[in-house]
């Protein structure tokens, strides 16, 4: 059975009403920005990898004048992927894969340090990437990477243990991990198909949302699986949360 292992691969600091639509502007709130080291027999995937590292010491132009005017990078200087993977001892040739639930810079900053890792990424999330006047930022994904496109559900190792699952509508080809990590549990990472336990709780969509009742049905497709015995809903942006899963570094069971 694959271990999970939560890593810290940054903070973001910004207005509250970015995630919360209803919110009055003015109040400000930090999120933890997740990646997720899986350890299976067969390999190891790394879900997500983050803010980029270079991103800290020049925000504008790293991230682009519109993000940084946004979002205030608040991670310590070690809560980058390739960071938290020096901390477990791990480089970035030790990570067979690297899948991107999609590719926001908050998500896929960090690719360019896994040239040696297949990168596993929704064919419809590139195809929207690439798409003529598409908003995501070029330099994370026109990268000379050992990229493989992925059409619907992927099971990473064979064994069923640890699948990739489409959960559309945040964008078009957004995807969410779940790790089976014994017989009777397992953890479904559910990125930005949905924020946190409040938009959970609320049925609440963000304001960045590719299409809103794609991202809706995603969103009650986790909320039943999370209503399973032994599943745990971990959420992609969640303050709370991150905070109760306590020492990040200890394997999830
Ligand atoms: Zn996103
Ligand atoms: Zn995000």
């Amino acid at each position: 059975m694959p271990a999970l292992h939560p890593l810290c691969c940054g903070r973001l600091a910004f207005d509250r009403s970015v995630f919360f639509p209803d919110a009055a502007p003015g109040v400000r709130t930090t999120v933890p920005v997740p990646g997720f080291l899986v350890i299976h027999p067969k390999g190891t995937l790394l879900f997500d990898t983050g803010v980029a590292c270079e991103a800290a010491d020049d925000p504008v132009g790293v991230l682009g004048k519109r993000l940084a005017s946004t979002f205030t990078l608040a991670g310590a200087a070690d809560e980058t992927a390739p960071g938290q993977l020096g901390l477990m001892g791990l480089k970035p040739e030790d990570i067979t894969f690297v899948a991107n639930s999609h590719l926001h810079f908050d998500h896929c900053g960090c690719n360019r340090w896994f040239p040696r890792s297949q990168i596993l990424v929704q064919r419809a999330e590139m195809e929207a990437a690439r798409a003529p006047g598409s908003r995501y930022d070029e330099r994370l994904w026109n990268l000379p990477l050992n990229w493989r496109l992925i059409d619907g559900e992927h099971d990473v190792f064979g064994d069923g243990s640890v699948l990739l699952m489409p959960t559309p509508g945040h964008t078009p080809g957004h995807q969410s991990l779940v790790v089976q990590v014994a017989r009777d549990s397992r953890f479904v990472l559910t990125a930005d198909a949905c924020y946190s336990a409040e938009h959970m709780a609320r049925d609440l969509l963000p304001s960045v949302v590719a299409d809103a009742p794609q991202m809706r049905e995603s969103m009650h497709r986790l909320r039943r699986m999370g209503e399973q015995a032994g599943t745990t809903l971990l959420f992609g942006h969640d303050p709370e949360q991150w905070a109760a899963l306590g020492a990040a570094r200890q394997a999830l069971r």
